[in-house]
């Protein structure tokens, strides 16, 4: 006979926390098992008609331990973190920081992102961040058109935003001694919490 007084499923939850969202927690600080599934992150999301699964979706998936269905979903790629689910979350999961760490994941486990434009336009600004200490938009702009393919499609909005004096030709060089330093802390730290 069905309980006539169902307890709601984020009070069931908590007791029954996958692997993959404790490592998620460990590792991001971030407790998806928050998550009550009111859809207020969906409802604000600029891309989410574009995402095959709504943050909604992947939030629960995370909690459910679906790790292989999140990792192959575009949702995270397709993030532009703007924050909107973070400031409308009554619950205060942190989703926008659950994007970032599955990008993590899945750069370190070697998952073919689902938006591979996305995750070379990544590698290639935090590449040029590391070299400047800044970012270099007309190198970014210039070296994803190159390694995407898309040089014809781009070449003209590359050319009008130059004359209108959007884009720098070349480089400019802020404290990147520092940012080398911050990048090197940062592969540390990641070496560390992988061998605890
Ligand atoms: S807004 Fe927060 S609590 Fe609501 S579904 Fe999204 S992550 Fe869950
Ligand atoms: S941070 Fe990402 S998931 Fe959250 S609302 Fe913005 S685009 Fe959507």
């Amino acid at each position: 006979m069905p309980d006539s007084n169902p307890v709601p499923e984020y009070e069931l939850l908590p007791g029954h926390v996958s692997e993959f969202s404790s490592n998620i927690k460990a590792m991001h600080g971030i407790d998806a098992n928050m998550c009550y599934q009111c859809g207020k992150c969906t409802s604000g999301c600029p891309l989410n008609e574009y995402m095959d699964m709504t943050p909604t979706q992947v939030i629960h998936a995370v909690r459910l331990g679906l790790k292989e269905l999140v990792l192959n979903s575009n949702t995270y790629w397709l993030c532009v973190a703007c924050g909107t689910c973070t400031s409308r979350c009554p619950q205060d999961t942190g989703l926008l920081q659950v994007m970032d760490a599955l990008a993590n994941i899945a750069m370190k486990e070697g998952i073919k992102p689902k938006e591979p434009a996305v995750a070379a336009f990544y590698r290639t600004g935090l590449s040029l961040v590391k070299r400047f200490g800044m970012m270099y938009e007309a190198g970014v702009a210039g070296l994803l058109t190159l390694k995407t393919g898309t040089l014809a499609r781009d070449a003209g909005l590359g050319i009008r935003m130059l004359k209108k004096g959007k884009l720098d030709v070349l480089p400019h060089s802020q404290n990147a001694g520092e940012m080398k330093r911050i990048f090197e802390r940062v592969a540390q730290k990641e070496k560390e919490l992988a061998g605890s």
